[in-house]
């Protein structure tokens, strides 16, 4: 984590927040094990105060909905002394109860839409944002983890489908969603380098700014080069959107900060 420390001091940030994958029920390659919180807050801690005259520094994790007993609002996580939590779903569970990695490479998603999720992909795809509702109607988190991250596996089995009427709707309610229970979404960088989008994908970007949904850029880097990756991108393209702020922590709060190209 001091490399991401030292990278955001580098690239002139002023705060800067450390979110690693929160324990899930069972152990991951990508996740924390439920043991090792302790010493990730710790030495969150132990930055904040060695860096404390270079930057501000800010504790968070990324929490899935896994299910209703797993989630940003479990008791558990809420005891957590965390400055941000953000709330995402990467995992789905298949018709057999297996539970499914939907973030993973196209090919990879397209072999498991086959052979683990029934194949049907509007069902899956109707699955993930169903999912996701619940965990905006639960609560517990203040940021939505790359919204509609599933549209780029989706639309790599099925190009065109995120223009279809089924999708525009069910979307559109995810973000009123949103909007009702007063979340910020960031505007996630970490696939523009390589493929151009943001999570959400830009063509939303006017529908937050009418519903007024606060939005945050992140960077979701799991490399410190990659921390400010795509973050002027996603500035010049919230702003012809018509954005004039993004939402970032200062002295404890969210505070609106102009957008400055
Ligand atoms: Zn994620």
């Amino acid at each position: 984590m001091e490399e991401f420390v030292k990278q955001a001091v580098l690239e002139g940030f002023d705060s800067y927040g450390i979110s690693s994958h929160a324990p899930l029920p069972f152990s991951t390659r990508w996740t924390l094990e439920q043991s090792e919180v302790g010493e990730y807050l710790a030495e969150i801690d132990r930055l904040k105060t060695a860096y404390r005259n270079r930057i501000e520094l800010y504790a968070g994790l990324e929490i899935d909905y896994l299910d209703d007993n797993h989630n940003p609002a479990s008791a558990y996580f809420q005891s957590l002394p965390l400055d941000y939590r953000i709330g995402s779903v990467h995992l789905l569970h298949s018709p057999q109860g297996d539970i499914i990695d939907i973030d993973t490479s196209p090919e990879t998603f397209r072999t498991n839409l086959e052979q683990s999720l029934g194949g049907d992909l509007k069902q899956v795809v109707s699955r993930y944002y169903d999912k996701l509702m619940r965990m905006v109607s639960r609560g517990g988190f203040d940021i939505v983890g790359h919204a509609d991250k599933l549209s780029f596996n989706a639309s790599f089995v099925s190009p065109g489908i995120t223009r279809e009427s089924w999708y525009r709707d069910t979307i559109q309610a995810y973000f009123e969603l949103i909007a009702r229970k007063g979340l910020m979404v960031e505007i996630n960088t970490k696939k523009y380098l390589s493929h151009g989008v943001f999570f959400p994908q830009r063509e939303h970007f006017a529908t937050l700014l009418r519903l007024g949904i606060p939005v945050v850029v992140n960077s979701d880097s799991h490399r410190p080069e990659a921390i400010n990756s795509g973050r002027q991108a996603a500035l010049e393209a919230l702003s012809a959107s018509g954005f004039r702020e993004v939402m970032e922590l200062h002295d404890g709060q969210w505070i609106s900060v102009p957008i400055e190209l």
